[in-house]
């Protein structure tokens, strides 16, 4: 057979050969629209890999990313690529400390960033060392604006030619405890990755899909639909904000078949329809992932129709690990079964393997019965093998990544998650899990946000401790919380106690920080 090596370049190429007129859309942060399609996307990524070697740019430097999804965002997914380049795809909604490491360790050298992060770069210019050039997507009030920065150039260029596994992408973790870590993508793992992310169990894209990614571009790759999205020539709708009102007008007008987002996204939308009174958008499939989708989400998604690929990754894994969907034994289900398996992460994509090794010794393989938990571990193409810039390895002799996660396999490959490792609590030697104790509380109507933390107990070790926000207007009791879990979840597992708060502390990609929560509650005490 012929060589081919595989380069993201190939992809955008291909899109613009073979969908070239296939339209992009993107509403801007100040209500104007644009279109363009996959040939300008293409066009605009050759000059603005022109213009970075025009600033002194080579093969393997950095480009950093604070933005918004856009299509200039996406040019540059593939012009930083295309001239040899790193994309570093900042998440704006990181902490100060934690912006000032990524980009000094990162070492990023031209930084392109939206008007309305302006006050990030005028706040943190001084702290960013490496960053010699700045880019506004915008308006070039305070820095030279994109399109003009680009446009000096004829776009008469050839793509950097290099190696298959020359890196493409870095993105940082938001770093739970200690510094983020950088997670570098290669050409061939993002290929390969986005080629899995086409198929029916995952995507399911065709060139009639019509995407609105609400999932950030900053935020593990985006998922990689920018890349499954162009081999299949589908048609994208960004937006800038997040306003569910803006999303669902967009969605109904350009007529949008997929969608992918975190589950708070469909929480927003679901209380925008509900105050107006209005239906869910018709969609196709939604895919949601980056944390546990609840079950009435699912539930409700599908009534409107909407097929929901419930997903599992991490920025560790490019990010797809699993993907829900319908299982061969779908007819056979009842509403209540499809609901209860779409409640689960999904089934592994081809590429990736998965296994679960008991808790107390890491090692031992734990067998797929849907019954067993234990700590996941994965392997393949595209999973990490050493973080950015470091020492030693982030896997085992076998290639095994150890994901963090606590989880079930059933015997159909589906995955279960169960718990995150630091979080599961260890009461009297048996393992409780600490977010299905969450997610039975949060089905009480008086229950905002719950978080279920293990507190030391002179008998047990460990006891589950429940936090609640309570919902607005609700004067919910710690005896009546306790009476809701009863029949949900096993005897033993009931919380030692209910303390209400006011507010419950998230991370930067807004989950649930239980390492704030136990700090804030480090003289906690329970009694024997
Ligand atoms: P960060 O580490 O910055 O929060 P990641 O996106 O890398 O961002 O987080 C990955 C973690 O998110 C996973 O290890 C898992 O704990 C959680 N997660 C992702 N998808 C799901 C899901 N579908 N259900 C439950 N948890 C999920």
């Amino acid at each position: 057979m012929q060589e081919f090596t595989m380069r993201i370049t190939s992809v955008i190429d291909h899109a613009a050969r073979e969908s070239g007129p296939r339209e992009i859309v993107t509403r801007w942060a100040d209500g104007s629209e644009t279109r363009t399609d996959w040939s300008g996307i293409r066009r605009d990524a050759l000059k603005m890999a022109q213009a970075l070697e025009a600033l002194g740019l080579k093969k393997g430097d950095r480009v950093a990313s604070l933005a918004m999804n856009h299509s200039r965002h996406l040019v540059s997914w593939y012009g930083v690529a295309g001239m040899g380049g790193v994309l570093h795809t900042v998440n704006p909604r990181l902490f100060d400390d934690q912006l000032e490491y990524i980009v000094n360790h990162a070492e990023d050298k031209v930084l392109c960033y939206d008007a309305m992060f302006q006050p990030i770069v005028d706040r943190m210019k001084e702290r960013w060392t490496t960053v010699e050039h700045y880019i506004c997507y915008d308006s070039g009030e305070h820095s030279p604006a994109f399109e003009d920065w680009i446009g000096t150039q004829n776009g008469d260029y050839e793509w950097v030619a290099g190696e298959e596994t020359d890196p493409c992408m870095i993105c940082y973790t938001s770093g739970t405890t200690g510094n983020p870590k950088g997670v570098q993508y290669e050409h061939r793992s993002t290929l390969m990755h986005a080629i899995a992310g086409l198929q029916p169990a995952a995507f399911n894209f065709s060139s009639a899909s019509v995407m609105l990614p609400v999932v950030p571009m900053f935020h593990a790759a985006s998922w990689g639909l920018p890349y499954a999205g162009a081999m299949a020539g589908i048609k994208f709708v960004f937006s800038c904000v997040n306003d569910p009102a803006v999303l669902h007008e967009l969605m109904l007008r350009e007529k949008v078949t997929d969608s992918a987002g975190v589950p708070t996204v469909w929480l927003a939308h679901f209380q925008y329809c509900d105050k107006e009174g209005i239906d869910l958008p018709p969609l196709k499939a939604a895919t949601i992932g980056g944390s546990a989708c609840p079950r009435f989400m699912i539930e409700r998604l599908m009534k409107n129709g909407t097929r929901v690929q419930h997903a599992w990754g991490m920025t560790e894994t490019s990010p797809i690990g699993t993907v829900g969907g319908p299982t061969w034994d779908w007819e056979e289900l009842s509403f209540e079964e499809r609901v209860n398996k779409t409640a689960m992460q999904g089934r592994p994509i081809f590429g990736v393997e998965l296994r679960t090794v008991d808790l107390d010794d890491m090692a031992t393989e734990l067998p797929r019965d849907g019954k067993t938990s234990g700590a996941l571990q994965i392997r393949g193409p595209w999973i990490i093998k050493r973080y950015f810039k470091a020492e030693e390895d982030a896997v085992d002799a076998d290639g095994w990544f150890d994901t963090g996660d606590v989880g079930i396999i059933h015997p159909d490959g589906t995955l279960q998650l169960t718990d995150r490792t630091k979080d599961v609590i260890k009461s009297g030697g048996e393992w409780i899990s600490s977010v299905e104790l969450e997610n039975a509380a949060v089905g009480h109507a008086g229950v905002a946000e719950a978080a279920c933390v293990g507190m030391p107990h002179p008998k047990w070790d460990e006891r589950p401790v429940l936090f609640v926000v309570r919902a607005e207007g609700s004067n919910v009791t710690g005896d009546e919380i306790v009476e809701h879990l009863k029949p949900l979840i096993a005897k033993w597992w009931l919380p030692d106690a209910v303390e209400f708060v006011d507010d419950i502390p998230h991370t930067a990609t807004g989950k649930i920080s239980k390492k704030d929560l136990r700090d804030r509650f480090s003289d906690y005490k329970l009694e024997a």
